[in-house]
Formats: structure tokens, sequence, C-alpha cells
């Protein structure tokens, strides 16, 4: 065990939206970083931010990046403590599952493996897909592996370029 905690959870980061008194989507990764922190994770890695194109019928850009982030919580908690800092940045739930968000963080990959319970699943179970979570993952935690495929984030970010 070492002092960070017992777990490690590369995390994906995004925000479409400007919030009142924080600013630009990349000052809300920011600030969400420092909010994981308050939370007790210590924050081991972040990557650059990237902005992306818009998904679906918004036409915001979104603004991406990942981090790596370890403490003690085993995976049902830190997607609570996860959703914490989501809704304490004025996340909306709504249904619709395309709007412009203030902040989405999802967890990727964990130190432990592979992770399905009813709300979530470990690997994220799009990431091999999405270049604006495999870019700045493969920056930080390129040769973290995929237990399921078996490929590093660095390979997996290869194939999709
Ligand atoms: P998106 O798929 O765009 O990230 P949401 O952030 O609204 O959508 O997440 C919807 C649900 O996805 C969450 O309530 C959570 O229970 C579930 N989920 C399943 N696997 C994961 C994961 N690896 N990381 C984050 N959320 C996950
Ligand atoms: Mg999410």
């Amino acid at each position: 065990m070492t002092e960070a905690g017992r777990h490690r959870y590369l995390i994906a980061l995004g925000s479409n939206r400007r919030l009142p008194g924080i600013g630009s989507p990349r000052a809300v990764l920011e600030a969400a970083i420092a909010a994981l922190a308050e939370e007790g994770w210590h924050i081991e890695a972040v990557s650059g931010w990237m902005a992306s194109a818009p998904v679906g019928p918004s036409l915001r850009r979104y603004t991406n990046g990942a981090a790596v982030i370890a403490g003690d919580l085993e995976p049902a908690e830190a997607l609570a403590s996860l959703q914490d800092v989501e809704r304490g940045f004025g996340r909306e739930r709504r249904g619709q599952r395309w709007r412009s968000r203030t902040l989405d963080l999802d967890i990727v990959l964990w130190s432990g493996g592979a992770w399905h319970a009813h709300d979530l699943s470990i690997p994220h179970p799009l990431f091999r897909e999405r270049d604006f979570v495999l870019r700045p993952a493969a920056e930080i935690a390129p040769d973290w592996r995929d237990p399921v495929t078996g490929h590093t984030v660095r390979q997996l970010a290869a194939r999709l370029s």
C-alpha cells in the first residue's frame, strides 16, 4: 500500500459549457482537478486539455482530458465521489443524453482489472473508440493495460490515428 491510496483510477474529464464564476470549459476541468484533490484524491498525473468536435445535436465544442488519481475508495464509492464533484459543478441530469454539460467524469480503467455492477462498467465500454479519451490517456498512462483486450493505452490510441 502506498501513501497515495490502495487504488489508482484513470479518469476521463469532459466539459462543453462555460460556468459563471469559473469560466471556459478548460477552466472548469482545471477546477474539477482541484475539487477531486479536495475530496481526498491524490492527483498523480493530469494530461493536457484538448478541444474536440461536438457529439450529437449540441453545437458546443468539448474540452477533454484525462487524469490518474489514487485513493482508498472501491469503484462504487469512487463513482459516487466523481458524481459528487460533477454535481458541485451544476451538472443536471434531465435525461437528454447529449445535452450540453458542465462536467463529465468517467472511470476509464482502474488498478483492479475489470469491474461490473448495474451502474458501473470498468473498463468504460466506449473508451477504445474515443480519440478524445485515448489521446490524453496515452500522454499520462501509456503502459496501462486494458484487461479485456490486453492492449496498452498507447496501442489502443495508435489504432485510432
Ligand atoms: P456518459 O455516458 O455520457 O458519461 P453520464 O455521465 O450521464 O453519461 O453517465 C451515465 C451513467 O453511466 C452513470 O450514471 C453511471 O452509472 C454509468 N457508468 C457506467 N460505467 C461508468 C464508468 N466507467 N464511468 C462513469 N460512469 C459510468
Ligand atoms: Mg459520465
